[in-house]
């Protein structure tokens, strides 16, 4: 990972920088930041830098045989070290160790802007929450003991040294404090006051801010999604609070939220005027190939619609939480949502939730719903 893939960041990226350029790497150093301000990136990115044979222009160069293994995330100077908890393949005595392929994959699908319930989504640990063990401090103990490969320093990063538990702080307090020569040792932490103090107080902080809106709405322009325009990227990255992931997340919102917002006003159109099977047919087979998730949020998004024509109906339209073109939408279908059929249509959308739940075969759903929507609206037509 280079340092121009990290999202804003410019001053923590100078200070390390000249940090490596003035000499004065620590060897034991906390990478602080809330999630999202891209500490671990940060860290791995700062790690590739150190032990690149090629920098330039204040980066690593991203192809010596250093970066390669880097940008891979699997060099065999670099140790990661990471909460884990059983899952369905690790049964019992968890440790990073055990889980070093899937963290790599994890780090790749999200180019290291990772967070700890997304981590723990990865794995597939339920609710559970995970641990930094003593077992992992004796992997860094060992590590630490062995003559580096290849590279110039050797590097350990403890990802959410907060989840360190205390048998494991304390196995580790030797090595925080004085670590073998040409070793770092990177500690990343969401929260200084859940660190035991006795850890913290050996590494040297390296505090990373919430990222501005500038550079959230800079990098989601930068990632060239399709119709993100630059107002839109405004918006998300005001509501993204300074966290990237966060930023994303809405950015997958929005779009499925739109999805949702076309997909249904077509659906609705074929039903009211259900002159052309063909395309009913082939809106069914649509909606039928979304995963099951997605079919649940389609429907539950049709329950909006609803309920929203409903409001607009009773002259609070303003009221909507939407946006324009599902306002100018929801105004002209509300006429045809009526007594003759708001409860029915209503309850149809509620029962095809509670059926996808039940593994319902979702051709037969859609269709069968379409069939029904077809005969409401000609109630509601009639009605209005
Ligand atoms: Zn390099």
């Amino acid at each position: 990972m280079q340092f121009k893939k990290i999202v804003g960041q410019q001053a923590v990226k100078q200070k390390l920088i000249n940090a490596v350029s003035g000499n004065r790497v620590a060897h034991t150093m906390l990478f602080l930041g809330p999630e999202g301000a891209g500490a671990l990136p940060l860290a791995i990115a700062f790690a590739q830098y150190v032990n690149c044979t090629n920098k330039q222009n204040g980066d690593s160069c991203g192809k010596c045989p250093s970066c390669v293994k880097y940008e891979k995330f699997a060099h065999p100077d670099l140790h990661f070290i990471f909460p884990t908890t059983t899952n369905d393949t690790v049964k019992k005595d968890p440790e990073s160790a055990l889980f070093t392929n899937e963290w790599r994959d994890y780090l790749q699908k999200n180019q290291a802007y990772v967070t700890q319930n997304g981590w723990y989504g990865y794995l597939g640990v339920g609710n559970k929450q995970g641990s930094i063990y003593a077992r992992d401090a004796n992997q860094v103990i060992k590590k630490l003991g062995l003559k580096a490969y290849e590279a110039e320093y050797k590097v350990v990063i403890i990802y959410l040294a907060e989840k360190l538990n205390a048998s494991a702080s304390n196995k580790l307090l030797k090595s925080l404090e004085e670590p073998p020569d040409n070793t770092l040792i990177i500690l990343v932490a969401e929260r200084y006051e859940m660190i035991i103090p006795t850890v913290r107080s050996r590494a040297q902080l390296v505090k990373i801010p919430r990222l501005s809106n500038k550079d959230i709405q800079q990098a989601l322009l930068a990632e060239n999604f399709s119709g993100l325009t630059e107002v839109q990227a405004e918006q998300l990255a005001v509501l993204a609070n300074g966290n990237w992931n966060q930023a994303l997340d809405l950015k997958d919102e929005n779009d499925e939220n739109e999805f949702n917002f076309l997909k249904f006003r077509d659906w609705m159109r074929l039903c009211f005027r259900p002159a052309d099977y063909l395309d009913l047919y082939a809106l069914i087979q649509d909606l039928s190939r979304l995963g099951r998730e997605k079919q649940k949020r389609f429907l539950t998004y049709g329950l909006k619609v609803i309920h929203s024509c409903l409001i607009v109906t009773n002259g609070l339209g303003d009221k909507v939480p939407a946006n324009e073109d599902e306002k100018n939408y929801f105004i002209k279908f509300a006429p045809f949502i009526n007594a003759a059929n708001q409860k029915q249509i209503y309850q149809l959308l509620n029962e095809a939730v509670y059926h996808i739940e039940r593994n319902a075969h979702p051709g037969i759903l859609f269709a069968d719903l379409s069939f029904q929507f077809i005969e409401l609206l000609k109630a509601g037509r009639k009605f209005s």
